[in-house]
């Protein structure tokens, strides 16, 4: 409620006594000083002319018979017109206990008789004049909250004296806090914001108050409903006279419309009317980004600039709203594309959605930006599988139009490191690709193109190699460093292509993990060992164990419990002469899945070993958590292990974590005398290596078993 300013030239005064000549005598000497008066003979009656005319000032006597003058006075206080009538109580009693009673029940003073008719007047004058300014206070107070619910304001204050905390009843209201116990903590207050702001936020009033300083918050909160909302939360300092730091003075503001409004405006500003995709400018902004974390991160990224060959004929004779709904149709598949690639989605890991932004440039220009990419070629994974999704006839009302598109690649850094010089070189790349025939891609530098186009050879020729059964498995020999004698094998593969020749598996393992092609690999490389194990102990030599790798896709997903289930049943073999080879990389994904694929492997008895330990991640932790037997130092640490104090520690220190963990750990890459003997000396349990054997067909280590000791 807002209280006007009375617009009434005199105080009204009512006067409330029994004694009828008291009264009399009352208002002719207030009457003679101005003011005009009405009366009533006791406290009922009093009540009802206070309700019906008003007064500014009501003159209580105490001692009336049925309703006294502090219950009348009690009573009045509790209509809203009477919590700030000014009253005056009129005693007889001069005692303490009177004047205290006065004032409990809301008066604002009192005097006592025999009245002093002349100071009578004085008073309720001054009293008049008090009232008003404490009205007045009030309208400006209560106009000031008014204000501030209809701005959605609330203010808050903190004591920094004593670090009290008040928060207004509009704040509270704003917040959604209503239910909360009264007064209003400032914990409470910061109750409602969401957790990925809360530390921001209570940190910074933490600051504001050590420091005594103003500041500016804008955070969401939940409101009590759920519905999120924005708020606007901005501090001052007060300072007292001697300019010291006595209060900070906040208010806090409902912006979320404000939010939406800018929102709509960044949409408009953005983003493509036609498509709802990024426009030009928050491309730019994207790649500038890219740009800078990239750099930071030393990672690849590529741009695909993408033009249909054939748009300025349909718009041309088909018209723009044809036009229109082709480049909506166009967009949308090209999302699509992006979305459901598959085999690509394995390119740039699962952070897919984040890692790529389709814009419109403009016209029938489409970029497509992909960070975080694992090799600059694998872009081309992309592109290709754009090409095969964008072409299509569309029918717009029983009229056919048919599309293709060709598509340019820049790559940063190799293809520059700015936005616009990405761009141009992608531009170029596409015109190049429309030289060559339309619906083709190609990369800015050639050399690109020939990297790609062996990785899509690779590809393309690897779904092929199993049925043509092109693989094979080399075996290299794992020694007991004290004896020399033979105790395992490492199974490596070979891939023997029908026109390159032998391909190593660092060459096309990588390719095979990104089209998926790995699990049907993996199945091939555990059977084909384990039947070659068996078939040695069928021959006569002891048992030895063999090794295989399986390389880090997604173990937990391949079902590859079930395929060494299937392939150890089916060759009826001991799966303890096998041990599963994985890198560390395997275990960084997902925890849990893994240790229980790990867990599993175990339960069939296979046993585990971590391949080139101290390359990846490497962290003790791993060790105890995961249930690894043996552990394998990298090559690179064997290498300059005798030349480099470093490595020595380093291999030092794996020996001993490992030996306290109950491990048993192999070197690998040994390829010197010296090598061994210095592991030797460290107490490595087993070696392999060129020293002793480079990996042979199977028919050529059955004759290094005949050995049995190198
Ligand atoms: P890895 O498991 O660390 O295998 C050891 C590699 O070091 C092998 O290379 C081996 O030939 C080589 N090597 C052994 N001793 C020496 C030495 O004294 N000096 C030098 N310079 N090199 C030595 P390879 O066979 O080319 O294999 C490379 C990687 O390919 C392997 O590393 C493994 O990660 C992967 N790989 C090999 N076979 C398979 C397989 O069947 N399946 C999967 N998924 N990955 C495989
Ligand atoms: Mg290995
Ligand atoms: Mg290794």
């Amino acid at each position: 409620m807002i209280y006007m300013d009375s617009s009434k030239t005199k105080s009204l005064v009512l006067v409330v006594d029994d004694d009828p000549s008291l009264r009399m005598v009352m208002v002719a000497a207030l009457k003679k000083f101005g003011f005009d008066v009405i009366e009533a003979q006791n406290g009922k009656s009093g009540i009802d002319r206070f309700l019906s005319e008003q007064p500014d000032i009501v003159l209580l006597d105490v001692m009336m018979p049925d309703m006294d003058g502090f219950e009348a006075c009690k009573t009045i206080r509790q209509f809203p017109d009477g919590k700030l009538t000014q009253i005056l109580m009129v005693t007889g009693l001069e005692d303490i206990d009177s004047t205290k009673k006065a004032f409990d029940a809301g008066a604002n003073g009192f005097v006592t008789k025999p009245l002093n008719l002349t100071l009578l007047g004085q008073q309720v004058r001054y009293m008049l004049r008090a009232g008003n300014a404490f009205k007045e206070l009030h309208i400006n107070r209560s106009r000031l909250a008014k204000t501030q619910e209809l701005a959605k304001i609330g203010n808050w204050q903190i004591d920094l004296k004593t670090q009290e905390f008040y928060c207004s009843a509009e704040a509270v209201q704003l917040l959604g806090l209503d239910d909360m116990e009264t007064p209003v903590t400032l914990d409470d207050f910061l109750t409602p914001i969401v957790p990925q702001d809360w530390n921001r936020v209570k940190e910074a009033f933490e600051k504001a108050v050590k420091e005594k300083i103003a500041t500016t918050l804008e955070y969401q909160i939940l409101f009590s409903d759920r519905t999120p909302k924005h708020i606007l939360n901005k501090s001052e300092i007060v300072f007292d006279e001697q300019h010291s730091p006595v209060m900070i003075l906040g208010i806090v503001q409902d912006v979320s419309q404000l939010k939406r409004a800018e929102e709509e405006i960044r949409f408009l500003a953005f983003y493509d009317g036609l498509t709802g995709l990024a426009n030009r400018m928050l491309f730019i902004d994207r790649l500038e980004q890219s740009i800078i974390e990239s750099s930071r991160n030393n990672k690849h990224f590529a741009l695909l600039f993408l033009d249909l060959d054939n748009f300025k004929g349909v718009n041309d004779s088909m018209g723009h709203h044809v036009g229109d709904r082709l480049l909506k149709k166009v967009a949308e598949s090209i999302k699509n594309s992006i979305r459901k690639s598959d085999s690509a989605t394995r390119l740039v890991d699962d952070k897919r959605q984040k890692d790529v932004m389709v814009a419109r440039l403009g016209g029938d220009e489409f970029t497509i930006l992909i960070t975080d990419l694992k090799t600059p070629e694998s872009a081309a994974l992309i592109a290709r599988r754009l090409l095969q999704t964008v072409p299509a006839v569309y029918n717009f009302n029983g009229q056919e139009v048919s599309v293709t598109t060709s598509i340019g690649i820049s790559v940063f850094p190799e293809d520059g490191d700015k936005a616009d010089i990405l761009l141009k070189n992608a531009d170029t790349a596409m015109y190049h690709a429309k030289e060559e025939g339309k619906n083709t891609y190609q990369f800015f530098k050639d050399s690109m193109n020939k990297a790609a186009f062996e990785r899509y050879s690779i590809d393309r020729d690897l779904r092929k190699a199993l049925q043509n059964n092109e693989f094979a498995l080399y075996y290299q020999p794992k020694i007991d460093l004290v004896t020399r004698k033979i105790v395992g094998a490492e199974a490596l593969i070979r891939w023997f292509h029908p026109s390159r020749g032998m391909i190593p598996p660092n060459r096309f393992i990588p390719i095979a993990e990104e089209s998926g092609i790995i699990i049907d690999i993996n199945r091939w490389v555990l059977r084909t060992a384990g039947l070659q194990s068996k078939t040695w102990v069928d021959q006569g030599y002891a048992p030895i164990v063999v090794a295989v790798n399986l390389s880090g896709y997604k173990l937990a997903r391949q079902n590859i419990i079930e395929s060494i289930d299937v392939a150890l049943r089916e060759i009826n073999f001991n799966a303890s002469n096998i041990e599963i080879e994985i890198t560390e990389n395997i275990l960084m994904q997902d925890n849990d899945e893994t240790i229980s694929t790990l867990n599993r492997m175990k339960s069939l008895n296979l046993r585990i070993a971590l391949d080139d330990f101290g390359t990846g991640y490497s962290s003790l932790s791993y060790l105890t958590s995961f249930p690894v037997d043996t552990i394998k130092i990298d090559r690179s640490f064997v290498m300059a292990c005798t030349s480099e104090k470093n490595n020595l520690v380093i291999i030092k220190a794996i020996i001993a974590m490992g030996h306290s963990l109950g491990k048993k750990i192999v070197a690998e890459g040994i390829e010197t005398e010296e090598q061994y003997r210095f592991l030797k000396g460290l107490n490595c349990d087993e070696g392999q290596g060129y020293y002793f054997s480079r990996p042979v067909p199977s028919e050529e280590f059955a004759k290094l078993l005949v050995k049995g000791r190198l």
